[in-house]
C-alpha cells in the first residue's frame, strides 16, 4: 500500500465520514449492528459540542478520577542518563490506576445521554473491567463484563473488585473443552460482542481500547485526548514554552498512545514513538509487536495491521505485560505508522523488568509492566540524545497489580 501525506489539521480529517483513517478502519461487522453503530456516531457528533455533556465530563474527571494528572520530571533518571531530559505524564495516578478510566467515564456518560441502561465490555486481566465497573457504579448504570474463564480464575482479585462495584462478570470459553489455553481475551471479546448484538437496544459496548468498528476507535481517541491536551499545556509551562522533541507511549490497541499523540500530531518537529512488546524474542509466538511483524488484515471489525498465521487467522502472541497481549493495533495507529508519522521501537521482557526495578528504586514509582515498555525505550532514547532535548513519556498505569508476579519470578534482581 502506498502512503499519502497526512491532511491538516489532522483531527478534522481523520476518521473520514465512513470511519476510515487512510486505508485502515471502517465497519466490518454484521450489517444487523450497523444502525446501532450509525446512531452512536450521530449521537456523539451532537453531544461533543453540548455544554452540559462537556461540563459533566470535566467535573467527573476532576472529582472522581483526580484529573489533571501531574507531569513529572524524572530528575534522578535524567541525571543518571546524562542525555535528553525525561518527563512522565502520570496516568498511573488516575482513580483505578491507569488511563483506561478516561474512556470508561466517557462511555458511561454517553450511555446516560442516549438512554442506554447498561455497559457491556470484554476484559483481559480485568483492568478495563474494573475501570468500567467504577464508571458504571458512579453513573448508576448496569455493567456486564465478559472475561475468559481462565482469566476469571487467574485474576480473582479483579473479579472480586468488579463484583463489589456491582458488575456482573461473565466467564467466557469454558476451559474443559479447550486444550489451547483459550478462555482468554479472544473468547471474552467474542462473548461480549454477542451479548451486545443481542442487547444493542438497551446497551452500549464500552470497548477496551481504540479498536473495533467505527465509531469505537474514534470515541476512545476522543475521550483519551484529555491526556495529551493536559500534558501539552503542562509541558509548555514547565519548559518555558518549548515543545518536547520526542513523545513516547506503549501500544497494544493504541488508546494511551493516541491520547497522548493527538495533541502533537500536527507538530512536525515532535517525533512520536510507539513502543511494542518484543517479549522473549522476535520469533513467531514470542512477542506481540504488531507494527513490527504484522501485515494488513481485518480484526474485530476493522481493517488494520494484524499478526497472522498463513491462513490469515490471528496468530498467538505474548508479552510479560498482559495489557499488551493483542495480535492487532487500532486502525488509527496503523494509519499513523503507514503515513510515516510514528516511529516504532521494541522492548524485550528483560528490559521491562530492569526498568520496573529502576523506576521503583530511583524514582519512587511502581509502574505497570505495560508502561515500563515506554519508559525503557525513553531511557534508551535519552542516552542517544543530547541534554538539550526533551522526551515526554506516557506513564499509562501503576504496577501494584504486577508486584507479586515480578517479585516471585525476578526477586533475585533486587540485590542485597
Ligand atoms: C491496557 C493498558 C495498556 C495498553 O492498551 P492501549 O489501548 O494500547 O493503551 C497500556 N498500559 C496500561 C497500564 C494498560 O492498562
Amino acid at each position: 500500500m502506498a502512503s499519502t501525506p497526512l491532511k491538516r489539521p489532522y483531527l478534522d480529517h481523520y476518521p473520514d465520514a465512513s470511519g476510515y483513517y487512510g486505508p485502515f478502519g471502517g465497519n466490518h461487522y454484521p450489517p444487523s449492528l450497523r444502525p446501532h453503530l450509525d446512531a452512536l456516531t450521530e449521537a456523539y457528533n451532537s453531544l461533543r459540542h453540548d455544554p452540559n455533556f462537556i461540563s459533566t465530563l470535566h467535573e467527573v474527571r476532576k472529582t472522581l478520577q483526580g484529573r489533571p494528572t501531574p507531569l513529572h520530571y524524572l530528575a534522578n533518571t535524567s541525571a543518571q542518563v546524562k542525555g535528553a531530559q525525561i518527563y512522565a505524564k502520570r496516568e498511573d495516578l488516575n482513580h483505578t490506576g491507569a488511563h483506561k478510566i478516561n474512556h470508561c467515564v466517557g462511555f458511561a456518560l454517553l450511555a446516560l445521554h442516549i438512554h442506554k441502561s447498561k455497559l457491556i465490555a470484554e476484559t483481559g486481566a480485568g483492568q478495563h473491567g474494573v475501570a468500567l465497573a467504577t464508571a458504571a457504579a458512579y453513573f448508576g448504570l448496569e455493567c456486564e463484563v465478559h472475561m475468559g474463564a481462565i482469566d476469571v480464575q487467574k485474576q480473582a482479585s479483579n473479579v472480586g473488585r468488579m463484583r463489589l462495584l456491582g458488575a456482573k462478570v461473565v466467564a467466557a470459553g469454558a476451559k474443559e473443552d479447550r486444550a489451547d489455553g483459550a478462555g482468554n481475551l479472544k473468547d471474552a471479546s467474542d462473548s461480549a460482542f454477542q451479548a451486545y448484538t443481542a442487547q444493542a437496544e438497551t446497551s452500549l459496548y464500552a470497548i477496551g481500547s481504540a479498536i473495533g468498528p467505527h465509531p469505537f476507535p474514534w470515541l476512545v481517541r476522543e475521550f483519551q485526548a484529555t491526556v495529551g491536551v493536559e500534558a501539552r499545556e503542562q509541558f509548555l509551562d514547565m519548559s518555558g514554552g518549548v515543545l518536547p522533541d520526542h513523545v513516547v507511549a506503549c501500544v497494544a490497541g493504541g488508546s494511551n498512545a493516541l491520547g497522548m499523540f493527538t495533541a502533537f500530531v500536527d507538530d512536525e518537529d515532535v517525533t512520536l514513538h510507539a513502543v511494542e512488546p518484543l517479549g522473549t524474542s522476535s520469533n513467531a509466538g514470542q512477542h506481540a509487536a504488531t507494527l513490527s511483524f504484522g501485515r494488513p488484515g481485518t480484526l474485530h471489525g476493522a481493517q488494520s495491521i494484524v499478526i497472522q498465521n498463513e491462513d490469515d487467522s490471528p496468530a498467538p502472541v505474548r508479552s510479560i505485560a498482559s495489557g499488551l497481549v493483542y495480535p492487532g493495533v487500532g486502525p488509527e495507529i496503523a494509519h499513523l505508522h503507514h503515513a510515516g508519522r510514528i516511529k516504532v521501537a521494541t522492548i524485550t521482557d528483560d528490559e521491562v523488568i530492569n526498568t520496573f526495578f529502576r523506576m521503583a528504586k530511583q524514582e519512587g514509582i511502581i509502574v505497570a509492566l505495560e508502561s515500563a515498555h515506554a519508559l525503557a525505550y525513553a531511557i534508551k532514547l535519552a542516552k542517544e540524545r543530547p541534554s538539550t532535548e526533551k522526551i515526554l513519556v506516557n506513564l499509562s498505569g501503576r504496577g501494584d497489580k504486577d508486584v507479586d508476579y515480578v517479585l516471585e519470578k525476578y526477586g533475585d534482581r533486587l540485590g542485597r
